[in-house]
């Protein structure tokens, strides 16, 4: 699956300051965007969106391209012929007008000097190396800028089950050999492997508590269920943090 680039300009596009903050507090998709690099965009490939020009820069949102892309007339004042859009579908958000850490193109480009991160054409896809390296960064920055989600600078979808790419799942499972870190239990050290898909399986969750460090959670099923209340009681015990 390919990672694709979108930039964003409130300051020229028809996707203005003000509709970003109505769909960023009322958990409305953004609908679709364009993409310079088109003919090979395919439904579920991944996608970063960074704010460039005025004010505070950097990632805004990650999440799905949910089609392959399609012409349509020019919805940019430019009026510019052959354009391409391609649906997305963002599972997580940042305000960059609020108080959120953001992960700035300085920073970015501190990681990955070989793409220009302040601006240029939307839709560029990253090399697997670069998307690879892209995602280690972002998940490391949520999972430790947890506070964000709690004040509301940032919001994830929570409905959607696809929040990590498989490589990132993996890497966190590994953190507690894909035991569950509230119960200890492992479906696997039981049954040993399965790749059915129906076969339950320890996922990396989120929880949001002000008693936690982190983000990201192993879960199995079961604890799944309980409130985050309870379990952010039970992993604050554990990880032997007062506050
Ligand atoms: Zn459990």
């Amino acid at each position: 699956m390919a990672t694709y680039i979108l930039f964003w300009n409130p300051a020229i596009s028809s996707y203005t300051k003000k509709r970003f903050l109505h769909d960023f507090f009322t958990n409305n998709s953004v609908g679709n965007w364009s993409f310079h690099e088109h003919d090979e965009v395919e439904d579920g490939d991944s996608f970063y969106m960074i704010r460039c020009g005025e004010g505070r820069t950097g990632i805004v949102m990650r999440g799905e391209i949910t089609s392959s892309c399609y012409e349509d007339t020019d919805w940019s004042p430019k009026n510019r012929k052959s354009i391409f859009y391609a649906d997305i579908d963002p599972h997580f958000n940042i305000n960059p007008w609020s108080e959120a850490p953001m992960l700035t193109p300085e920073i970015l480009t501190e990681v990955l000097p070989d793409f220009n991160w302040f601006g240029g054409h939307s839709g560029r896809r990253l090399s697997n190396d670069m998307a690879d390296k892209l995602d280690d960064l972002w998940f490391r920055y949520l999972d430790a800028n947890k506070a964000m989600f709690i004040e509301g600078d940032a919001s994830y979808d929570e409905y959607n089950s696809n929040l990590f790419p498989e490589k990132i799942e993996r890497q966190l499972l590994d953190k507690t050999g894909g035991r569950c870190e509230v119960c200890g239990y492992s479906y696997e050290g039981i049954f040993g492997k399965h790749d059915d898909e129906h076969f339950p399986q320890i996922k990396p969750s989120i929880i949001d508590s002000h008693y936690l460090n982190r983000l990201f959670y192993n879960l199995c099923k079961n604890c799944k269920q309980v409130p985050y209340k309870y379990l952010a009681q039970k992993l604050s015990a554990s990880s032997g943090k007062q506050d």
